[in-house]
């Protein structure tokens, strides 16, 4: 998730590497360290914090001499962020050394079988298996051993490894993770990306999943998963350091809104094993649920509505009182909660300072907590209960996207999980929701594909200084954050309605030319919906709505429609989200505005 660097040549490498991390700093990171072989032997220096403070207690790598090394900032996903669980992670033995990037899925199983053996683990990393899988697979061949090491992960990994018995090599293996390896001359590098290598190369072969390479200064040999060499191309790096960092995308909240069916899927995958939803880090018992009395979400901002959006599937499959309530309000409020309330707190940073004031509050009263957050080890994962990590990876635009849609995953994970231990859905609904569940990040794909005509709405839509969006039910609660996407980056008003409500006020506000964005997703409620859609029409307002692929009638009405696949309408928000995420992103830019910096907003409000 976060970054990667190794180096092979002639210079001392411990200089090398940290220039390279300092270049990977803007993907976001929690710690960082390297690695260096010298006479075959490993040293390894990491710290929690930034990189400054590696250099500094490596006085800028002098300290660490030698010509081959490794070097990793992490975005911890497994452990806090501590000096000890930064990478480069050792073996025992200290003969291998390893960095790594995203998400040892078998970990768990693999700890204890290495426990077994006698392996003494020293983190709390998913990582550190492989370490001690090197070091009881080292057969003498440094190939062999990394191939039958990774044999035995199942997961996302880009690798770098380092072994004291073969001074001068490094093996960098992607496996759903980037790598990319820099070819030099009498040199040669790896990075996660190409923003650490311009400045010593341009030249760059692009590693594929399954496949793996050793470097010396001399050469690079690339292998398949069967350990047969093949040939890569080696392209020319023509982006721009700028654009690099930004994966070729204008910006980063583009690249974010792009990555979000893997980000979905990182918060799926783990926690399917068959048929059967594994929550790590929530492991209730159908008796201890059936204590539950009530569920109350709190939250701010993006992640108050990812709530708005789960409580339809918590309250319809575990049939419990859900409310969603701000954080900001909640804290100053007299909540009838008690020891029989489960809190769901919900928060990208893990340090929104209402979150936790309320979170605080509630736990006084004896409330069960359950976070859900992204960063591990945040203050919010510290005081709960039990946590749920997001693993959206790091997100760098103010403006959340990955950061919303992996939350409202994991509470569509949790409702289904806490319905089939109280035995409240049938065997075959909960087959048909977990298959809904897990073809998310292929429907998110399928939007983020077929919308294309998006960037020429934004134009359309562009010049109003007001828009109103609604729907009824789910539809309701995507309106709401597609407002907020908008407001918050283009600087245009935007207000969310119940469809319902309109007659009830707001519709005095619509004249000739007013656009609405209506959302009609839900089948359920979709023909309630059009006949407001049908109202606000009556009185001129622009509609652009947003629809099921199929739903023909819509275009009667709509003045243009946005078609999203068929999703069940329980979990639908994620999937709809998207072309409203994409609509503020393409309007905004359509105006000129600092879209990953929109004026007066904060990534993470620490503050009340
Ligand atoms: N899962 C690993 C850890 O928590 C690697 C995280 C990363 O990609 O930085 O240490």
């Amino acid at each position: 998730m976060c970054g990667i660097v190794g180096f092979t040549g002639k210079q001392s490498a411990a200089p090398v590497l940290l220039a390279g991390l300092k270049k990977l700093e803007y993907r976001g990171y929690d710690s960082a360290g390297i690695a260096v072989e010298n006479d075959g032997l490993i040293s390894v220096s990491k710290v929690s914090g930034r990189i400054a403070n590696l250099c500094e207690k490596t006085k800028d790598g002098a300290l660490l001499q030698g010509n081959t090394g490794i070097g990793h900032t992490r975005w911890a996903t497994h452990g806090a962020p501590t000096d000890v669980n930064a990478h480069p992670h050792i073996s025992n033995d200290r003969r291998f050394t390893v960095v790594h990037n995203g998400i040892i899925e078998n970990y768990m199983a693999l700890r204890e079988e290495l426990i077994e053996k006698g392996y003494h683990f020293e983190s709390q990393t998913d990582t550190e298996v492989v370490v001690h899988l090197l070091e009881m697979y080292d057969s003498g061949d440094f190939k062999e051993t990394v191939m039958r090491t990774t044999a035995r992960l199942e997961g996302s990994y880009a690798l770098g490894i380092l072994c004291a018995d073969c001074p001068g090599t490094i093996y960098a293996v992607r496996e759903a993770s980037p790598l990319i390896l820099g070819v030099g001359v009498g040199e040669n590098f790896f990075a996660s990306d190409v923003t650490a290598l311009v400045a010593y190369t341009r030249n760059a072969i692009y590693l594929e999943d399954g496949e793996f390479a050793a470097l010396t200064p001399n050469g690079i040999s690339v292998f398949d998963c069967t350990g047969a060499p093949i040939r890569k191309e080696i392209s020319r790096i023509t982006w721009s350091i700028e654009a690099a960092e930004k994966g070729g995308y204008d910006h980063f909240m583009l690249k974010e809104i792009m990555e979000q069916p893997r980000a979905v899927k990182a918060a799926l995958t783990p926690r399917l094993q068959g048929d059967e939803i594994h929550l790590d880090g929530f492991d209730y018992s159908a008796e201890e649920l059936r204590e539950i009395r009530k569920v109350v979400i709190t939250a701010c901002g993006s992640a108050y509505y990812a709530g708005c959006a789960g409580k339809y599937a918590i309250e319809k499959l575990c049939r419990l009182p859900v409310t969603v309530e701000l954080a900001s309000e909640l804290r100053y409020s007299d909540p009838q909660i008690d020891s029989s309330t489960l809190l769901i707190v919900l928060s990208q940073s893990g340090e929104t300072a209402d979150t936790i004031a309320a979170m605080k509050e509630c736990q006084k009263r004896g409330a069960k907590t359950l976070a859900v957050v992204n960063v591990v080890g945040s203050t919010i994962a510290k005081l709960a209960d039990h946590t749920l990590y997001t693993w959206a990876g790091p997100e760098i635009a103010v403006a959340t996207t990955k950061g919303y849609t992996t939350q409202l995953t994991v509470l569509y994970l949790f409702a289904l999980y806490t319905a089939e231990k109280l035995a409240l859905v049938s065997e075959e609904d909960y087959h048909r929701l977990l298959s809904q569940l897990q073809g998310l990040p292929k429907q998110m794909q399928q939007v983020l594909d077929m919308n294309t005509a998006i960037p020429r709405l934004a134009e359309k839509y562009k010049h109003n200084s007001s828009v109103f969006f609604i729907g009824r039910n789910t539809d309701y609660s995507v309106a709401l954050e597609g407002a907020l996407k908008l407001k918050e980056i283009s600087y245009i008003h935007a207000e969310a309605y119940a469809a319902g409500e309109l007659k009830h006020g707001t519709i005095a506000l619509i004249d000739e030319g007013q656009p609405v964005v209506a959302l009609c997703c839900n089948e359920m409620i979709a023909e309630k919906t059009m006949n407001n859609i049908i109202e606000v029409k009556a009185r001129g307002a622009k509609v652009l709505a947003v629809a099921e692929k199929g739903n023909r009638t819509i275009l009667s009405q709509a003045d243009d429609v946005i078609y999203i696949p068929r999703v069940d309408p329980l979990f639908s928000a994620a999937v709809e989200v998207v072309p409203l995420q994409l609509l503020a992103y393409y309007t905004a830019k359509e105006k000129g505005c600092d879209i990953d910096k929109p004026k007066n907003l904060a990534k993470s409000v620490t503050v009340e």
